[in-house]
């Protein structure tokens, strides 16, 4: 097992990409608290597979644009378990549309959830993992941060930021043991991507090199390896999960 022991925080783990990390770190004898709006359906399997392997699972309402919330339930977390030794940012959403039509509600709350959200959780966290000098943290950004993205203006600034939020926390934490990396997912299938209509899901399609979208499960297993001491030398990457797409 490789997270055995090891405290993970997951947000947006209810469903979609954040489900399966929550499986997958579960899978590999974590003890894992996730973050999300409702606690979703899973939780009756995640707590089957943390009784499984050894581990704990713990399901937290907070909305990630909730300073407050985010602060108090990271307390808990720390005050709980003694430590917090991954965190994986992965709530996030899509208000799209073309920039002349784009109101700035929609700018603002995608923003909002996607990057100030990462701010605020890692900024709880860091303090903690400095002390106990060690912890993961991933960044759940996206390929269309690197590329861009036609209609998702405010969706790619929000992932361009994570990437250079993750280089210059990686560079602050580096020494203290605390490593900061960020994953830039393709179009991988989930209620996300689902939304998208079938000629948006063409234009995409025809641009992965291995002709296929991406599985859920298949972020996750990168979400284990950053986790794990298989990483204990790699700070600082943006990794692409993406099929080729954007190589
Ligand atoms: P998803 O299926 O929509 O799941 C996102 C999860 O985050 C949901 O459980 C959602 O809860 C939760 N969430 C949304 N707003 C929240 C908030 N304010 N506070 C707490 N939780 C919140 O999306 P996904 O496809 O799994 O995506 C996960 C991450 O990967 C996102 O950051 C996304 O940008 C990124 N990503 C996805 C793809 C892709 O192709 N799917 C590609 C690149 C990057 P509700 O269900 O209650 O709304």
């Amino acid at each position: 097992m490789l997270l055995k022991g090891k405290k993970a925080l997951v947000t947006g783990g209810s469903r979609g990409i954040g489900r399966e990390i929550v499986l997958a770190y579960l899978q590999q004898g974590a003890t894992v608290w996730y973050f999300d709006l409702a606690q979703g359906d899973s939780l009756p399997e995640y707590e089957q597979l943390a009784r499984a392997n050894g581990g704990k699972v713990v399901f937290k309402a907070v909305n990630v644009s909730d300073e407050l919330a985010i602060n108090a339930a990271v307390e808990e977390m720390a005050k709980t378990e003694g430590s917090i030794d991954i965190l994986v940012n992965n709530a996030g959403i899509t208000k799209d549309g073309l920039l002349m039509r784009m109101s700035t509600q929609d700018w603002d709350d995608v923003i909002t959830i996607n990057l100030k959200s990462m701010f605020m959780l890692c900024r709880a966290v860091i303090r903690p993992m400095i002390r106990q000098k060690g912890g993961s943290i991933i960044n759940m950004a996206s390929i269309v941060g690197i590329i861009g993205n036609p209609g998702q203006f405010n969706y790619c600034a929000s992932k361009a930021g994570m990437i250079g939020a993750t280089k210059s926390l990686a560079r602050e934490v580096g020494s203290k043991n605390v490593r900061v990396n960020a994953i830039a997912p393709g179009f991988i299938v989930s209620p996300m991507t689902d939304k998208l209509n079938d000629e948006q899901k063409k234009a995409m399609y025809d641009q992965i090199p291995v002709a296929r979208f991406g599985e859920p499960a298949e972020v996750a297993k990168v979400c284990v390896f950053l986790a794990s001491d298989l990483a204990s030398y790699v700070t600082g990457e943006e990794i692409k999960v993406a099929g080729g797409l954007g190589m």
